[in-house]
């Protein structure tokens, strides 16, 4: 055992009780790998300690659905079963809160042919996403992460194993403020209190646009939705105002910008694991909002693919603000896993933006937040663009620029 059964502990309460914020009489929809089991119970425990009717586990196994991609054909994987549908009806009368426990080996779908994989996706999003919509905005959820031997493999692959996962959990429990002797909840207080400070002053500017430059090639330009807020750390179930904390760990401040208002070039500055596979020194560059071209030094096939999954891929549906002080890039190391990578530096997402940054936002159809801006995809992949010397200039309606990031971190 790496990791101490106290901090366990305390982990499985901070995700509970102040990530996902579980509130007396809520079902829970639990999601972890097998191997996790005995994270699982700890977690399942702590729910009914914090009053949950009923937990509920949706239990996963990336080798089991490796063999699914291997063996079985994309048209029986792609049906969502009368069965499974009837789970999301389930969903959509109960508002379960949603845990899920990040845990993948970054590896896993080696092999599998990644047009069979987006085809599979597709197929099933068509039938889950309007159960989806139809819950966003009216539950609680949280995702956090718990080092398997493989993924810890992968970050550390010169290591033993024990040191490997040792490590591994030494630099999430980092992220994620959870100390032998501290009090995480009030570390987490500190942390969402900066965040919100830092999203309120950039919602008093009310920029129309960002300019980003850096000196490996980003030269690009993002239009904002006038009177869309910057959000970050937190956000509210609109049916109960519970406060619950979506990631675990995060360290952005995010909004999204108008679809198809972009002009110029991303380059990203880590490793992209999308679909369990990996896509390597690449940039995207836009046109009239819409990614025209990439180059990715590897996995130029899959980042096309990702581009074209559906009319909204090639746009950007999020802009992320992250300095470059963060916990995660402190720990030094790529962690394969967008939940950590995602949090290093600033980010920009392709796909579906976020219709809760629009006023009244939450109300909204799909349909009305698109015409307002907000992009609509069946993906949204985040990629990092935060390097070292980036500067970000918000630009005033009136034209006037202001110093936003100097040197990858706030001005
Ligand atoms: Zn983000």
């Amino acid at each position: 055992m790496s990791v101490s059964q106290k901090l366990l502990q305390k982990y499985a309460e901070l995700i509970v009780r102040t990530g996902a914020n579980v509130q007396p009489g809520q079902v829970v929809q639990l999601t972890v790998s097998v191997e996790q089991h005995d994270f699982a119970a700890l977690l399942v425990e702590e729910c009914y300690r914090a009053g949950a009717k009923k937990v509920n586990m949706d239990w996963t196994f990336d080798r089991y659905a490796k063999l699914n991609y291997l063996y079985a054909d994309q048209e029986t994987l792609s049906a969502v079963l009368p069965w499974e549908e009837e789970k999301l009806k389930q969903m959509v009368k109960d508002l379960p809160v949603r845990i899920f426990i990040a845990s993948e080996d970054p590896d896993a779908m080696n092999g599998v042919d990644p047009q069979k994989l987006s085809a599979v996706m597709q197929g099933r999003m068509k039938v889950i996403k309007p159960y989806r919509n139809a819950v966003d905005g009216k539950h609680q959820w949280c995702i956090a992460a718990y080092p398997s031997l493989k993924w810890a493999k992968k970050c550390f692959p010169e290591a033993t194993d024990e040191e490997a996962v040792s490590r591994l959990w030494d630099a999430v429990l980092k992220t994620v403020r959870v100390e032998e002797e501290n009090d995480p909840v009030a570390a987490w207080k500190r942390h969402t209190d900066f965040i919100e400070k830092k999203a309120a002053w950039l919602n008093e500017q009310g920029f129309a646009s960002l300019r980003y430059h850096s000196a490996n090639g980003t030269d690009f330009t993002v239009e904002l939705i006038p009177g869309a807020k910057w959000e970050g750390a937190g956000a509210v179930n609109q049916v109960n105002g519970a406060f619950y904390i979506p990631n675990m760990p995060t360290e952005e401040i995010f909004t999204s910008p108008i679809a198809g208002k972009c002009e110029g070039t991303l380059v990203a500055v880590k490793p992209l694991s999308w679909h369990s596979q990996l896509i390597e020194d690449f940039s995207i560059t836009f046109k009239n909002g819409r990614a025209v071209s990439c180059h990715a030094a590897r996995g130029q096939e899959l980042l096309e693919k990702m581009i074209a999954m559906d009319e909204g891929a090639a746009m950007l549906g999020e802009v992320a603000l992250v300095p470059k002080e963060s916990p995660v890039n402190q720990c030094g190391f790529l962690f394969y896993e967008t939940l950590f990578d995602e949090n290093a530096c600033c980010h920009c997402a392709l796909g579906m933006g976020f219709k809760e940054v629009l006023p009244g936002g939450d109300d909204l159809t799909v349909a009305q937040a698109q015409e307002k801006g907000i992009n609509d995809s069946i993906i949204h992949v985040d990629f990092m663009v935060g390097a070292d010397d980036l500067s970000i200039d918000g630009v005033k309606p009136d034209g006037s620029a202001v110093p936003v990031f100097r040197n990858g971190t706030w001005a």
